[in-house]
């Protein structure tokens, strides 16, 4: 499917005002909403593709970020962004058009969220190099029994709540406004004796494996859809899977974002006199050259050495950090070679000395006035 830019699929300009843009919206949605093009998967896919750029187009930040990196800038802000959800965009739908859509669907649509998510725990290792995992999961499917109304035979019963209305009016002070009824949901009828299969939850659940490939370089927060792999509704359609990502720590490597960060303890006498040694990297080894007087704390950056980003494939860096140790304990001989060694050194092991030798005298005339 040839990918037309968010501008496109809602028929404006570049510099569209944002009443533009809304009113665009507002003629395209309704154009192909799913109520008015019931069984068009096509009109679907149209509705769905709109409802995501209105959702960037219409938030100043979003559409700035777009504006500048597209749709990849706009998932690596994270974030959430996860077009393509049917929940999202009703949310999207009815906070422009109200309930009223949404209850009509319901209606009609399983009681129950198309879309299906569940996280899944990852090793450090397989995000940073991907890796093929089968995946048990629970999905739901309209109970036969009751034609997925959660009702015994299918009979409901006039809701007493909003007598049938399906909205109720509420009051707060001065103000008044309706909402769904929340006992029905909106519907105006409620079960009139639970289903006995379901327990008129008016769904099953379905035990399902299903294997996945998770790209490399998957971090945690990220998330992966997998298409027709959510729960089921009663024409046999499946919303999307998405997959949340968790990555366990390493013992060694730690990352952020897609650079490795590894602590190289270093005795102080490699720091002092230098040193090359090899430490551990995510293709094997590297060597890392101490020079003569390495200081703790100080960093190397072996370039490209990183993560592969799960977009681009662009790889991160691998930083390395010296940990300088100092002896636990020294016996005897040590001490006696550490004295003489200090000695050697002449004025310069002594550098308080000279940095503080004013400062005593100074501060006695400081507080002399006082
Ligand atoms: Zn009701
Ligand atoms: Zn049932």
């Amino acid at each position: 499917m040839e990918e037309l830019d968010y501008y496109e699929i809602l028929q404006v300009g570049r510099d569209a005002s944002g009443a533009e843009i809304k009113k665009a919206y507002r003629k395209l949605a309704l154009k192909y909403h799913p109520d008015k093009n019931q069984g068009d998967s096509e009109a679907e896919e149209k509705f769905k593709l709109i409802n995501e750029a209105y959702g960037v187009l219409s938030d100043e930040e979003k559409r700035s970020i777009y504006d500048r990196y597209g749709k990849e800038g706009l998932e690596r802000q994270g974030g959430g962004f996860r077009p393509g959800s049917m929940d999202d965009i009703m949310d999207i739908f009815n906070s422009m058009f109200g309930g009223g859509f949404s209850s009509g669907r319901r209606r009609e649509g399983p009681k129950y969220a198309m879309d299906l998510e569940i996280e899944l725990e990852l090793d450090f290792n397989e995000a940073v190099f991907g890796c093929s995992k089968d995946v048990k999961i629970n999905y739901k499917v309209p109970c036969d029994s009751c034609k997925g109304t959660g009702a015994e035979n299918g009979e409901m019963k006039l809701c007493e709540y909003c007598e049938g209305q399906g909205r109720i009016v509420m009051r707060q002070g001065f103000m008044t406004f309706t909402q769904d009824c929340p006992k029905c949901h909106g519907s105006g009828k409620i079960i009139a004796k639970k289903c006995h299969v379901c327990r008129g939850t008016s769904y099953l659940e379905r035990e399902e494996e299903v294997s996945i490939e998770i790209p490399a370089g998957v971090d945690s927060g990220n998330r992966l859809r997998i298409p027709a792999r959510g729960n089921r509704d009663s024409r046999g359609r499946r919303g999307d899977l998405y997959i949340l990502f968790y990555v366990r720590e390493d013992e060694h490597f730690v990352r952020e974002g897609n650079n490795i960060y590894i602590e190289v303890p270093v005795f102080f006498t490699q720091c002092i006199l230098g040193e090359t040694i090899r430490i551990p990297s995510l293709n094997g080894e590297l060597e890392l050259s101490l020079e003569a007087g390495t200081r703790d704390g100080k960093q190397f950056v072996f370039r490209g050495e990183g993560v592969a980003d799960v977009h681009t494939g662009r790889k991160g860096d691998l930083i390395a950090q010296i940990k300088m140790i100092l002896p636990k304990r020294i016996d005897d001989k040590q001490k006696r070679l550490l004295e003489e060694l200090q000695e050697s050194f002449g004025v310069e092991s002594h550098p308080h000395k000279s940095t503080f030798e004013n400062a005593f005298e100074k501060i006695k005339s400081w507080l002399k006035g006082k």
